[in-house]
């Protein structure tokens, strides 16, 4: 990306985690509808049986599957609670429907912000719902102040569970190190990383960080761990494929659902493992923003969704 994109990045970044910018979308009922038809985009709808119906359509044209339930920074008990029940009625909707998906999730929308061990109780809950299932649990990573506590509970939980995953992001320099601290065998997600860093802490989108996400995905996959590499970026992708990372692993590509489904299409009928990553929930304007962030031309066909819807 040229300075100029990664300055506009950079910019919507932070102001969509305004609160006061958040609080106004969400207040000013024209400006919130035509937002959410940009969202319908990236977004397969407000409830469960959207992210379900979307999930089944992907899995009947043969792809693997992740649904998030979205939200973050809970610091409201009662809010904390009900995520958690959402979650554990998606994992139930998915036994009924006999899907063997991936439930993604955000430790701060079940707890981290009130105590890591309020987290881990409720990541236990749904472990329970899920025991016995080929449904996994899949945490995702979230800014860099949090990292140490996302990683904490993660370790607790896949001492003692071990259909549970982690997120790792490639910009933050420190991951080469997390990731060497997971010596047995687990399911470990890489992706670039979609929060603004600081510079001492952080690799920006660049050749170096391209370097450094392909330097994590060979070590996770010489250390035997089941990797999904989570990117659209094809420089990375052709340098996976040229490689022959996904033939002698168990590796995978995944995907966010409507950013490049040409890309997951080809790959998949090349006979690649492609899983898609389907986010539904009605907290879709965060999600929204970072994804007309990493990628500033989405912003005109944002533009026109929202005309036309
Ligand atoms: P980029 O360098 O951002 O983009 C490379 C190229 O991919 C672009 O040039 C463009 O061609 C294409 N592209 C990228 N984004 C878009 C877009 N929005 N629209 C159209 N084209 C695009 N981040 C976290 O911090 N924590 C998580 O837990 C997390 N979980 C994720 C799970 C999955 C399955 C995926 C795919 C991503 C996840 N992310 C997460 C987001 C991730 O960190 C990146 O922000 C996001 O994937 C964009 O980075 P990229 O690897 O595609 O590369």
């Amino acid at each position: 990306p040229s300075e100029l994109e990664q300055q506009f990045t950079a910019a919507l970044k932070s102001i969509a985690r305004r609160m006061d910018v958040k609080d106004y979308v969400e207040q000013t009922p024209q400006l919130n509808r035509i937002l959410s038809h940009a969202a319908k985009r990236y977004v397969a709808g407000d409830h469960l049986q959207d992210g379900m119906a979307a999930g089944k359509k992907l899995a009947g044209r043969g792809y693997s599957l992740s649904i998030e339930y979205m939200g973050e920074n809970t610091f409201d008990l009662a809010e904390c609670e009900q995520a958690a029940i959402e979650l554990k009625a998606l994992i139930h909707e998915l036994k009924l429907a006999g899907m063997p998906a991936r439930v993604s999730f955000d430790l701060s929308h079940i707890g981290l912000m009130v105590s890591p061990s309020l987290a881990y109780s409720y990541l236990m809950d749904l472990a329970v719902q899920a025991a016995g299932t080929d449904i996994e649990l899949f945490i995702s990573m979230e800014e860099s102040g949090k990292t140490d506590d996302i990683l904490s509970v993660y370790n607790q939980a896949a001492a003692v569970y071990s259909g549970i995953g982690i997120t790792l992001q490639a910009q933050l320099t420190r991951t080469l190190e997390d990731l060497a601290a997971v010596t047995s065998p687990r399911r470990i997600r890489i992706v670039k990383g979609a929060y603004q860093e600081p510079d001492h802490l952080s690799i920006a989108r660049s050749p170096e960080l391209n370097q450094r996400y392909l330097q994590l995905v060979e070590i996770a996959i010489q250390q035997g761990h089941q990797v999904s590499i989570a990117t659209h970026d094809e420089v990375i992708i052709n340098a996976v494929l040229e490689r022959g990372w996904l033939q002698d692993s168990q590796a995978e590509i995944e995907m966010l659902y409507g950013i490049r489904p040409d890309l997951a299409s080809r790959l998949q009928r090349a006979g690649q493992p492609v899983r898609i990553y389907v986010p539904y929930g009605h907290e879709w304007y965060l999600y929204l923003c970072h994804r007309i962030a990493e990628y500033p031309p989405n912003l005109y066909q944002a533009v026109i969704d929202m005309v036309s819807g």
